[in-house]
């Protein structure tokens, strides 16, 4: 299972990694104005939020490489047939 650690010192509250996430692994908590992390064993590190954050708050610990490279594969698969 990955761990998912928010920087809570460089988000900024924006919900991109909340609208973002396919798994709502993140929930925005409005009274502080951060993102937290409410489902951690739904990570399925597509590492999408990652890629998305502007304040680069997101860490992704222990990612499984076999799960990550079937997700690369698809992606490069999917990008093939577009360009
Ligand atoms: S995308 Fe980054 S800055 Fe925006 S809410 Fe998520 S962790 Fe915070
Ligand atoms: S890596 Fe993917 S599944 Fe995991 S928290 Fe980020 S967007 Fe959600």
């Amino acid at each position: 299972m990955a761990e998912v650690i928010v920087d809570e010192d460089a988000c900024v509250g924006c919900g991109s990694c909340v609208e973002d996430c396919p798994n709502d692994v993140y929930e925005l908590d409005k009274e502080h104005g951060k993102t937290v992390v409410v489902k951690e064993e739904d990570c399925m590190a597509c590492l999408s939020c990652h890629e998305i954050c502007p304040s680069q708050a997101l860490e992704h610990n222990d990612i499984h490489v076999a799960k990550r490279l079937y997700i690369d594969r698809k992606v490069s698969k999917a990008l093939d047939k577009i360009i």
